[in-house]
């Protein structure tokens, strides 16, 4: 759309619409998981804002919307933490005086907030008191995924845009189109990323997820019966992966879920269509009691990574 790659085009229409005809606010939180490219919605709809054409706006040939495609337009601002992990107040009064200085060459200047997680309380707080009444051109994005962890004085002064997943042929589209190579495991990938396209390229490029996939079905047997002949090669393995626990538990989880559904009859919910052979012959042995109770372990488990437990002792809860 406008060059963009972007997921929700009537969404867009609307935002866009409204700067055509004056209407747009002030600040906005655009609420949405990872892989939305909810930043190139930011990226859209402020190419709008500050395009010199407003009728047409983002025309694409006035040389604001050319510098905003590039991501140099001097009044689109990109707020990030720097060298910090987050943005702290000390920062949001560097842009207190930022946001006093005018426009350089458009109607509105545009701050994109790309992470608000990254939004420190006290970062927040000042934000409030400095744009309690915020200049005529100047106009705020937070992207973040959930909404509700900003403090509620924020949420109740900004205009909500929700970014809700989009439907799996969107998806299907995505990967056509950027990962011609993936056949094998197509319909997994488009079920597993759950109507969020860009949650391919981290699969992709992450070398490890198949193994981490691969290990964790290899193990489910034995997990699920407890057999503890495999508890050392288990608990190695927890050892080694410690970083990506809560993947490793997130596999064995759904591998669980599509046991039961394959059970219940149910093969469209299944998300590992890959696997459907081996998946379906371990649940023609295990009764869906054994099933559920592994579930209910590993939700426990998952609890106990937040808790800082050690690989090991939640390698044993899991039941070898
Ligand atoms: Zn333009």
């Amino acid at each position: 759309m406008y060059g963009y790659e972007i997921f929700h085009q009537e969404l867009m229409k609307t935002l866009i619409q409204s700067v055509r005809k004056d209407t747009s606010s002030h600040a906005y939180i655009f609420e949405g998981p990872k892989g939305l490219f909810i930043e190139n919605c930011a990226s859209l709809f402020a190419s709008a804002l500050v395009c010199g054409n407003q009728d047409t706006a983002p025309c694409g040939s006035c040389s604001s919307c050319i510098e905003s495609k590039a991501k140099t337009n001097p009044d689109i601002i990109y707020v990030s933490p720097g060298d910090r992990k987050t943005i702290g107040a000390e920062k949001m009064r560097e842009l207190e005086e930022d946001v006093a200085i005018k426009p350089f060459n458009s109607k509105h200047k545009v701050y994109i907030f790309e992470d608000g997680m990254l939004l420190t309380e006290a970062a927040q707080n000042v934000f409030l008191k400095t744009f309690e009444e915020p200049p005529e051109y100047a106009v705020f994005i937070i992207i973040i995924e959930n909404a509700s962890l900003l403090l509620d004085t924020i949420l109740s002064r900004f205009t909500l845009i929700n970014f809700s997943p989009v439907s799996n042929s969107v998806t299907e589209e995505y990967i056509k189109n950027h990962y011609p190579e993936e056949k094998e495991r197509f319909d997994f990938l488009v079920r597993y990323c759950g109507g969020v396209p860009g949650r391919v390229d981290k699969i992709v490029e992450d070398e490890e997820f198949e193994n981490l996939r691969t290990a964790a079905l290899d193990f489910l047997p034995s997990l699920i019966s407890h057999d503890r002949q495999r508890a050392f090669d288990f608990e190695k393995f927890f050892e080694e992966k410690r970083e990506r626990i809560k993947e490793i538990l997130d596999f064995v989880f759904i591998y669980l879920r599509d046991i039961v559904l394959i059970q219940s009859g149910v093969y469209d919910k299944v998300i590992n269509v890959d696997k459907l052979d081996i998946l379906r012959s371990i649940g023609a042995k295990y009764n869906p009691s054994n099933i559920i109770n592994l579930s209910d372990r590993t939700i426990e488990a998952q609890k106990m990574i937040g808790r800082y437990v050690s690989p090991k002792a939640i390698a044993l809860w899991l039941g070898l």
